[in-house]
């Protein structure tokens, strides 16, 4: 019996939702937001589908309905955060599995979910929602400068920018709403996301890490743990993840007692989830965000499965079709890293110089190009798409440091 999986608006430059419909017996009809182009003969792709999610929502549910009613789906899902609210909510709807929607629109709202774990009673930064139209020193008093600013539901790290003081937080401010007005607004609009605005919060000065993890009623189970470095600012363009981070026990018990306590809180009760946070000087864990869908597009299926031996991806599938979580046996085995090929300028991309000497290293497993020549890139904190992704398999942490190393002078953007 062949099982049907709808995906939506899965990035089609990356391979591993594809291959693991395969292992998990299904296929996948792929959601795409409008204009991306989808290339010919993606595995396991039984039809494609454009859907205005945003701008047409309620033509999107109908759409998903009556496919469903002639040939019925056994999931619906996603693993793109913008979309994890119209999924949850056409989960929903189709009376298939997922989290609810309120729950998908938590994790959407940077604002709610501090709420959310301040109630839960975790370590949260000190934080306020920004009205940038009335006087915006007095809206910070009691937080303690460098402080960040964000989009209220933004994604990519796009806007987000450190402030060390006042006229440093007011450009900032300014900066984030037009990045709200000009790319996020529509999300929210679309009765997705609650609100869009501004965050401020402060600036937790420690090394960050994410957490894979996978969630069902009977709670919540953390694969991994990935050192994400040390970002300091102004900006935040994502860089380098290494699984597993090299964590002394304690705090490993630590951050994985915050992921509990957070998803519990928060209701995230089924499927993939990825938390950010950083470690105060004293070793407590700071939640900076919660997506309840796999990190990076799925990226981080590669990183768990190398670093775990897990099929993190076969298992959020089999979960979703059949309800239950296959047995999870993390195995200690490699090293696994994702470099982000940082955009470090702006202008016309025309691709990436070194990317073939990349792709000979014994350690590389898969480059990832994602940019399409000729695409305008604005100067960071504004974001089009990450450039290309470059996975590795290393036998120690430090071959993963000094590989990166090697990257940063091997591999560069050329612009037109
Ligand atoms: P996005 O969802 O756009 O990625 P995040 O809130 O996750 O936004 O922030 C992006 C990055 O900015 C984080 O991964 C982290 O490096 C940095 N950052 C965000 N908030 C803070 C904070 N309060 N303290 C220190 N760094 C932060």
């Amino acid at each position: 019996m062949t099982h049907r999986v709808a995906v939506v608006a899965q990035n089609p430059g990356l391979p591993f939702v594809f291959d693991a419909a395969g292992r998990a017996g299904c296929l996948i009809t792929l959601i795409t937001l409008p204009g991306v182009r989808v290339p010919a003969g993606l595995p396991n792709v039984e039809s494609v589908a454009e859907l205005d999610i945003f701008g047409d929502p309620g033509g999107a549910h109908a759409w998903l309905e009556g496919r469903h009613a002639r040939q019925p789906f056994d999931a619906v899902i996603t693993l793109y955060d913008v979309t994890g609210p119209f999924t949850a909510q056409a989960a929903q709807r189709l009376g298939l599995r997922g989290i609810r929607p309120e729950v998908a629109r938590i994790c959407r709202d940077k604002y709610r979910q501090r709420e959310a774990m301040r109630q839960a009673g975790l370590d949260v930064p000190g934080y306020r929602l920004i009205d940038p139209v009335t006087d915006i020193g007095s809206q910070v008093t009691g937080l303690r400068f460098p402080l960040v600013v964000k989009p209220v539901n933004g994604m990519a790290s796009q806007g987000v920018t450190r402030a060390d003081n006042l006229a440093d937080l007011k450009v900032a401010v300014d900066l984030v709403q037009s990045i709200n007005s000009a790319h996020l607004a529509p999300y929210a609009d679309a009765g997705h996301a609650e609100r869009t605005g501004v965050l401020a919060e402060e600036f937790i000065d420690g090394p960050e890490y994410c957490v894979e993890a996978v969630s069902s009623p009977q709670g919540t189970t953390v694969l991994a743990i990935t050192d994400k470095g040390n970002l300091r600012g102004p900006y935040f363009e994502e860089r380098t993840f290494i699984t597993p981070a090299p964590l002394d026990p304690g705090t490993s018990a630590r951050i994985t007692d915050a992921v509990h306590v957070s998803h519990r809180q928060i209701g995230i009760d089924f499927g993939a989830s990825h938390t950010e946070l950083r470690l105060r000087a004293d070793g407590t864990p700071v939640l900076l965000e919660i997506g309840a869908r796999m990190g990076g597009s799925g990226t981080v299926h590669y990183l768990v499965e190398t670093a775990t031996g897990i099929d993190f991806l076969g298992a959020v599938l089999h979960q979703a079709m059949h309800g239950d979580l296959p047995a999870l046996h993390p195995a200690r085995r490699r090293f696994a890293a994702d470099w982000i090929v940082p955009v470090t300028g702006h202008g016309m991309y025309a691709g990436l110089a070194g990317a073939d000497e990349v792709r000979r290293h014994p350690a590389t497993r898969m480059m990832l190009e994602l940019m399409r020549p000729g695409t305008k890139v604005p100067a960071w904190p504004r974001w089009v798409g990450y450039p290309a992704f470059v996975l590795s398999s290393h036998a120690s942490y430090q071959d993963c440091l000094d590989y990166h190393a090697w990257l940063e002078d091997t591999i560069r953007i050329t612009w037109a």
